[in-house]
């Protein structure tokens, strides 16, 4: 029988560690934190937004960016870090921010969004998945100013296929009335049925639960990973700090961290941190929150009710590998969420989170077969890593034990 090693605890290497017990492969799973789900997976905006998957790399975004330079509540922010690999980074995303770019990458997510839909709902039911907050409310993405509105719905509407429902303000006040209750009058939005949202913590620590629980399954070792032997051209064994962890194959699912893991067997991958901020705040009865899931898109911000709290997410920072909270930055988040949606949940018990988003210039991830054989990528999932860690945990799997990827790689995996 094959084992492999997974390296990262958060949600794509607990995905694909389940994902290959499933398929009859015995697992390792090799984590440096004590608990599972610490890293970018612990308090993210829980949407699972199979189908509006909007990658940042678009046209419009580097003249935005440049006025986004000057605004004090800006959704990105640009900091240079002393580094060579941000400029290389940011000028490969430069690269990606043409139309025709961005439309094949939303094409390829879209694809990889349905599959990882149909994934969750079949783990849910092998992992035994409850508890974890799952609500499908559908998501609404509202728009402040008429002329991207416009755009949008003008696009939208001459799509016969769009499985998204152009909505006019009124109609978006209908079908949430938590709107009414905020000062913005907004130019109307975008409600795609189906999408949901749950607790990205929860489902790491029930899948942990679910592992320990399974035959194939030989435990996690708690060390940080260094890097890889290779013997004859052929990855053998991790390198931690709790010694040797040998193995038949190895799945590099480490977040951010997985460009360093790579770099030990000569492998670059163009991954950098955009780090993220998010608030979690009970709502009580006298708060008016949200009941689908909302994204303010001009602002970048998104609200999320799981369970009976409020997750607010937000903010894309060009700032290295720092994951303190920048007061200046969440301060600027308390801003926009009172005079967004006031009411919506209690903001002074909040709790605040930074996280790194392990993102690539195109916004794909990275996933299947590396140049070193032995060796496999399940990692860049940037601002959608919860949404697509099922779908992207079932191709590296099932590529692993010698089946055709279920949804073409191109695009999805390194040239
Ligand atoms: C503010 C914010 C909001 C977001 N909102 C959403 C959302 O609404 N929907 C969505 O789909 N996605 C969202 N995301 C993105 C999503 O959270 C990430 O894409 C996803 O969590 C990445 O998962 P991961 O398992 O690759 O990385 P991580 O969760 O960071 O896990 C990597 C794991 O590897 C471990 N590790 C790293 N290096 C080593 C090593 N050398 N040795 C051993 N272990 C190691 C780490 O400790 C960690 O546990 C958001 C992200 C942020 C920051």
């Amino acid at each position: 029988m094959k084992h492999a090693v997974v390296i990262g605890g958060g949600v794509v290497g607990l995905t694909t560690a389940w994902a290959l017990v499933e398929s009859g492969v015995a697992v390792t799973l090799v984590e440096r934190e004590t608990q599972l789900g610490q890293g970018a997976s612990f308090a993210n905006g829980g949407q699972l937004s199979y189908r509006f998957v909007s990658p940042l790399a678009d046209s419009g975004v580097p003249f935005k960016g440049l006025r986004w330079m000057f605004e004090a509540d800006a959704p990105l922010r640009f900091k240079p870090d002393g580094s060579l690999q941000q400029w290389t980074w940011l000028a490969s995303f430069l690269g990606h921010c043409r139309a025709s770019v961005n439309q094949a990458t939303t094409q390829r997510l879209l694809t990889l969004g349905v599959l990882s839909q149909s994934e969750f709902a079949h783990t849910c039911t092998s992992a035994a998945l409850h508890d974890v907050d799952l609500r499908t409310p559908g998501k609404l993405v509202i728009y402040r100013s008429a002329t991207e509105f416009n755009k949008v719905a003008r696009r939208l509407r001459a799509n016969l296929h769009a499985v998204e429902r152009v909505l006019s303000y009124q109609e978006c006040l209908a079908l949430e009335p938590a709107l009414a209750h905020s000062p913005l009058q907004f130019a109307g939005g975008v409600f795609t049925a189906g999408e949901a949202v749950a607790d990205c913590f929860s489902v790491c620590v029930q899948l942990g639960e679910r592992l320990r629980a399974h035959a194939l399954f030989r435990g996690v070792v708690h060390a940080q990973a260094h890097g890889f032997r290779v013997l004859a051209g052929r990855a053998c064994a991790l390198q931690t700090s709790a010694g040797d962890v040998a193995g038949d194959d190895f799945v590099i699912a480490a977040g951010l961290q997985s460009r360093s893991l790579a770099r030990s067997a000569g492998i670059h991958l163009p991954i950098y941190p955009l780090k993220g901020y998010s608030l979690t705040a009970p709502v009580v009865a006298d708060n008016v929150a949200p009941v689908v899931s909302v994204t303010d898109i001009e602002k970048k911000v998104l609200y999320a009710h799981i369970g009976n709290q409020l997750r607010v997410a937000a903010m894309a920072d060009m700032v290295g590998e720092d994951t303190r909270i920048d007061p200046r930055r969440i301060a600027s988040l308390y801003r926009l969420v009172h005079a967004t949606f006031p009411k919506a949940a209690q903001y002074s018990q909040a709790t605040e989170w930074a996280g790194l988003r392990p993102a690539t210039p195109s916004g794909a991830p990275i996933l299947g077969s590396s140049p070193v054989p032995g060796l496999w990528l399940n990692t860049g999932h940037g601002a959608l890593g919860f949404t697509l860690s099922f779908g992207s945990a079932r191709m590296v799997a099932d590529l692993m034990v010698g089946k055709p990827s279920p949804i073409p790689l191109a695009g999805l995996c390194l040239p």
